[in-house]
């Protein structure tokens, strides 16, 4: 094979206590999954899932225990953090059953769905995609994985983030409206979920802009810790 041009280089996060990394394919985020953080977005918290994608290139990986930088994008003066658990599928599949889904995970990581705010606003009142508001370059840091087989299957569990030590989210991962099997039941009937896919499931209540200098460090029990500062 001789490419025209030089090809992107696989995105790939470490895997916890191994050598090997998991290369990302597809980077599938959930809408609104938390219900304080839907009602802080004006909603009831009772809509069927969404779903929306970053490219994988918007992912910036971070080793374990490596502090990670981030570019504050242009065009925004509302750059939002949204803490999340990232979800790595290793077994695709269509019209996966949620109480078969455990069985398609490889993993969890903690992952960071930056959003332009305020241009996502517009977008949302215009009736637009959301991509100039969601798929910003640099706006998917993550973690490293944790495999399943060392985490067991994840449905509860402290999530939180903190901004310059300062508590700004804090929930729990039972408090998803759609677990993590009703997610890949759902996400896989519209797509056909590949090995490589990660899934960001949702943050909770809190989200606030950042400005550069911030540092952010999101936890999840039984999850590596990401520390993410904005430059
Ligand atoms: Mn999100």
């Amino acid at each position: 094979m001789k490419y025209a041009i030089p090809p992107a280089p696989v995105v790939s996060l470490p895997v916890v206590g191994t050598d090997t990394q998991f290369p990302i394919r597809r980077v599938y985020c959930v809408g609104r999954n938390y219900v304080e953080h839907a009602q802080e977005m004006g909603f009831t918290g009772r809509e069927a899932p969404f779903f929306f994608l970053k490219p994988t290139d918007a992912v910036v990986v971070a080793a374990a225990g490596q502090a990670i930088e981030i570019p504050y994008p242009s065009l925004t003066k509302s750059y939002h953090h949204e803490v999340e658990l990232v979800v790595a599928i290793s077994k695709g599949g269509t019209n996966i059953k949620a109480a078969d889904a455990a069985s398609h995970i490889f993993g969890y990581a903690l992952g960071l769905d930056m959003t332009r705010r305020d241009l996502q606003g517009e977008q949302k009142k215009l009736g637009r995609p959301w991509e100039i508001g969601k798929a910003v370059d640099g706006s998917a840091p993550m973690g490293p994985v944790t495999p399943i087989s060392a985490s067991g299957e994840i449905n509860s569990g402290a999530i939180a983030l903190t901004v310059n030590g300062k508590t700004t989210q804090s929930s729990d991962v039972s408090k998803l409206i759609w677990n993590i099997g009703e997610i890949i039941e759902h996400l896989s009937a519209a797509w056909e979920l590949q090995p490589g896919d990660v899934i960001m499931t949702g943050t909770p209540e809190g989200v606030a802009g950042v400005v550069a200098g911030d540092v952010m460090v999101a936890t999840c029990a039984g999850v590596e810790s990401l520390t993410v500062k904005v430059v």
